[in-house]
């Protein structure tokens, strides 16, 4: 078995992972999750982050977003804490992301990155949140592209860390082209999660995740449903929800993309792929859970 190093996600190792949540578990036991992302230009994304965190079973889950974001995200998804936090051009601010600190004593993982927008004035902020975040993190779509060309930060982290990019990002965060991404993926993430000491989901029609320890995981796939906007960002709240629940890292890794594509597949048995909302994956999620086994 050391010398079995590549995997498939299957059933049978979601149920392994799987663990039963007890009868009188409380909101603080299951924990509660944050989310920080969004901008003027993208307030969706965060929101279906959110509740991709919620949909894992979270007790709870706070959502931080740059404060001119906060009156028409308020009450859209009432299980969501929504949190204003200083903005400076519609984006999330250098004091932004200095008062997140004061989330972090409630929550125990973050998924940062959904909608943030290319970071200027806020760059340094950012990453220096990055190094210093106590907690196990997911870092997705512009937390991602922000974090490219300073990839020496995710060394100095204490904490668990999952990067959840699809082949676009990975590209940029390499210096690469997507077609050289896509020819060497496999090669390509091995390196990358133990130099970096990462969990990498790299996400396409079959997405791989490569830890630090070498080992390689795959989902067969192929589903045009979640091929949409919105769908990533469902998946890397799903995973931070995972964490939060005292997953490690790699179950969490695996859980999350195992139910993002399940539920997409349980949507396509019901649904056509044209007029398919992201917003509709829930259900699906939620008949996942219910399906297993
Ligand atoms: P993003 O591009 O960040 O929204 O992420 C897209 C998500 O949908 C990732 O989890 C992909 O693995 C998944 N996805 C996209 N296209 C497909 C496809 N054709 N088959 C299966 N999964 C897909
Ligand atoms: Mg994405």
């Amino acid at each position: 078995e050391f010398y079995v190093r590549r995997w498939l996600i299957e059933e049978k190792l979601v149920k392994k992972i799987l663990k039963p949540v007890a009868a009188d578990t409380h909101k603080g036991r299951q924990g509660f999750g944050l989310v920080v992302g969004g901008s003027r230009a993208y307030s969706g994304a965060p929101l279906l982050s959110a509740k991709g965190c919620l949909a894992s079973g979270v007790g709870g889950v706070y959502l931080a977003v740059p404060e001119e974001l906060f009156k028409p995200l308020a009450g859209k998804v009432p299980e969501i804490i929504l949190r204003g936090v200083p903005a400076a051009s519609g984006q999330l601010a250098p004091e932004g992301f200095f008062m997140l600190n004061e989330l972090l004593s409630k929550v125990k993982a973050a998924v940062i990155g959904p909608g943030m927008g290319e970071l200027s004035e806020s760059k340094e902020a950012y990453l220096s949140f990055l190094e210093n975040c106590p907690l196990p993190l997911v870092i997705d779509a512009d937390g991602l592209n922000n974090l490219a060309g300073h990839l020496a930060v995710l060394k100095k982290r204490t904490a668990p860390t999952v990067l959840t990019p699809h082949l676009g990002e990975m590209a940029r965060l390499l210096g690469i082209s997507i077609e050289e991404v896509k020819g060497r993926r496999e090669e390509l993430g091995k390196e990358f999660a133990r130099e970096y000491n990462v969990y990498l989901v790299l996400k396409s029609e079959t997405t791989l995740i490569a830890v630090p320890a070498g080992e390689v995981w795959y989902l067969a796939g192929g589903n045009p449903l979640l091929a949409k906007a919105g769908s990533g960002d469902v998946l890397s709240g799903l995973i931070a929800g995972f964490l939060t629940q005292g997953y490690k890292p790699g179950e969490a890794a695996i859980l999350g993309v195992y139910f993002h594509g399940r539920a997409g597949e349980l949507a396509l048995e019901e649904q056509a792929e044209n007029g398919f909302f992201i917003s509709d994956i829930f259900s699906y999620l939620n008949k996942a859970f219910r399906t297993l086994g």
